[in-house]
């Protein structure tokens, strides 16, 4: 992170046959993604690992990391395979059933619409409607015959092979965590990945199976759940309390709930994940125009501009970025629309909202509030799993963060941290006190930062407090470690004490003339012309060494030093 314009949401793209070279992500790297995704609907397990494998070259070779985040299918309903595509017409009758049934019912030879989906007859009813193709065709349930069901056409069109089918009107049985959805987990864990999607979640239940498995397993991986059922909004609560992250997957929402009902959604439930401290992805068609044309359309641009003003912690690419003609064209477009939205940010979430019962919020809270106040160029969160940054990215910062941590996972799950950044380092706190120095000279050499910059490091003693845990702020002004010799100040002996010498350092002071207000003797003055403090080498002798202007130097400009 160095000290060029920094972007605070994050970008999350789906990786496919357009971007899934080392040199294709890499390019995308540059152009800002934070977050690839790996869409476990399409592909083989084969071609998934070689994914992920470019994937950590790629960062590998740029030094950068992002994190890799898999999302399962779930149980997502579809037409089995077609020779040929089907034309429903308006009014037509069709019957649909599943694959496997299809034989039993020569009658319905040339009128069956068979589906992956076994249970589907069972869970629909009478007058249900039945979408295909992302809603582009809609029917409607009319009777059920035995193991198939008769359905009236009610907008036509062509109906092919694979197309998703959606039953926004019934409690579809199938569980959100399918089989192929666990053997899809366990080649994720065998590659390190670093988040789970959970495709249609329906209520808690869904996500505890999954905690359960990994618990089991013994691995933490944080969970993102899918928004995009009505089911999900009617127990929207107890799915905030046990998730990790929030998708609003507005795709196959918008095709359940109807288009119009998706921005107030999206509003919602990102205030809600605000609330609540949960990272928020709001996905699907952000700029769906340039799959295959260079630019969006301004709506595009609005609807980008418009979830960061919401409050939205990342925005996603789809097909934009997996299957498309302009995927790094793209990034960049996505990029700059953030970029100038977040020049005029929304109100960030409100203090009363937030919950600061714990140390570790208060703490990170702190820090980001004093980092403001005294114009500091950074935050340094020391983090061993992420916690601290996650807690400090919800207040929305003024500072940009940077996730200190000698821990590869959690540098990479922090990648979708609104505003806050990963600095992998080698070493682990052990001492505190030296673990600052370490790191603060780190941030000098890496970050572009310069003498008199001003950075707060926040960490946990890891006594009092568990690993992990924040219960420390500090401020650090940069200062060159030989500004002694490099400054061309000369350091002024003291009388009072002749092994003692007084030094101010011109690259630091800040001149408040603090020091000037608070010396009875004088020994600081305001250069008239110029007005920078320097010492009045007359007065010298006066001083006592009372360390008054050491006190009151907001910059730690003011040293006495060890004659050498
Ligand atoms: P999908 O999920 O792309 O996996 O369907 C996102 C959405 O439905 O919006
Ligand atoms: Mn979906």
């Amino acid at each position: 992170m160095g000290m060029g314009r920094v972007r605070r949401a994050k970008i999350v793209a789906t990786l496919g046959p357009s971007s899934n070279t080392v040199e294709m992500i890499e390019k995308l790297i540059k152009a800002g993604i934070n977050v690839a995704r790996v869409n476990m609907s399409h592909g083989t397990h084969e071609a998934h690992a070689q994914l992920i494998s470019n994937i950590r070259q790629a960062s590998k070779n740029l030094g950068r990391e992002i994190a890799i985040l898999i999302d399962l299918q779930g149980p997502k309903i579809r037409t089995d395979k077609l020779p040929n595509g089907l034309q429903l017409e308006k009014g037509q009758t069709w019957v649909i059933g599943p694959s496997s049934k299809q034989e039993d019912y020569p009658e319905y030879k040339d009128c069956y619409i068979p589906t992956i989906y076994e249970k589907l007859v069972d869970d629909c009813h009478d007058g249900a409607r039945i979408l295909f193709d992302d809603g582009k065709l809609i029917a409607k349930a009319t009777t059920r015959d035995r193991d198939v069901y008769k359905i009236e056409v009610i907008v036509g069109g062509e109906l092919k092979s694979n197309k998703g089918i959606n039953l926004p009107d019934c409690e579809v049985s199938a569980p959100a965590f399918t089989e192929k959805d666990e053997a899809d987990l366990m080649f994720a864990l065998k590659h390190n990945i670093d988040y789970i999607a959970l495709s249609f979640v329906r209520k808690k239940e869904d996500i505890q199976t999954v905690k359960a498995l990994l618990h089991k397993l013994k691995v933490r991986v944080p969970i993102v759940s899918k928004i995009e059922k009505p089911q999900a909004l009617d127990n929207i609560e107890e799915i905030l309390d046990i998730t990790d992250v929030i998708m609003v997957a507005r795709g196959d929402m918008g095709v359940e709930v109807g288009n119009h009902l998706v921005p107030s959604i999206q509003k919602e439930l990102i205030q809600k994940c605000n609330d609540r401290m949960i990272p928020v992805i709001t996905a699907t068609q952000m700029l769906e125009s340039m799959t295959d044309a260079p630019t969006p359309t301004r709506a595009e641009a609005s609807d980008v501009a418009n979830a960061i003003w919401d409050g939205t912690d990342a925005v996603m690419l789809s097909g934009e970025s997996a299957s498309g003609m302009y995927p790094v064209e793209t990034v960049t477009m996505m990029s700059n629309i953030i970029y100038e939205a977040e020049k005029t940010p929304k109100e960030r979430p409100l203090l009363r909202n937030i919950d600061l019962s714990s140390v570790n919020s208060s703490v990170m809270v702190a820090a980001s509030m004093i980092a403001e106040k005294v114009e500091a160029k950074r935050i340094l969160a020391v983090t061993e799993g992420g916690n601290s940054c996650r807690k400090v990215s919800m207040f929305r910062p003024q500072t940009p963060v940077a996730g200190v941590t000698h821990n590869l996972r959690t540098a990479r799950r922090i990648c979708l941290y609104w505003g806050v950044y990963p600095y992998l380092v080698e070493e682990e706190v052990q001492d505190t006190g030296s673990y600052v120095k370490y790191i603060v000279n780190h941030a000098k050499e890496k970050m572009g930062l310069f003498n008199g910059d001003k950075i707060v490091v926040t960490l946990g003693d890891g006594k009092i407090f568990s690993k992990g845990y924040s219960n420390s702020v500090k401020v650090e002004i940069i200062k060159q470690a030989k500004h002694h010799e490099e400054s061309g100040e000369e350091p002024f002996d003291i009388a009072e004490d002749k092994k003692k010498r007084i030094l101010l350092d011109h690259n630091i002071c800040s001149t408040c003339q603090n020091c000037v207000s608070i010396c009875p003797h004088e020994i600081w003055q305001a250069d008239k012309k110029t007005k920078l403090t320097k010492l009045n080498k007359d007065n010298i002798k006066h001083c006592t060494l009372d360390y008054e202007c050491i006190r009151v130097c907001p910059t730690g400009a003011i040293e006495i030093i060890e004659k050498s």
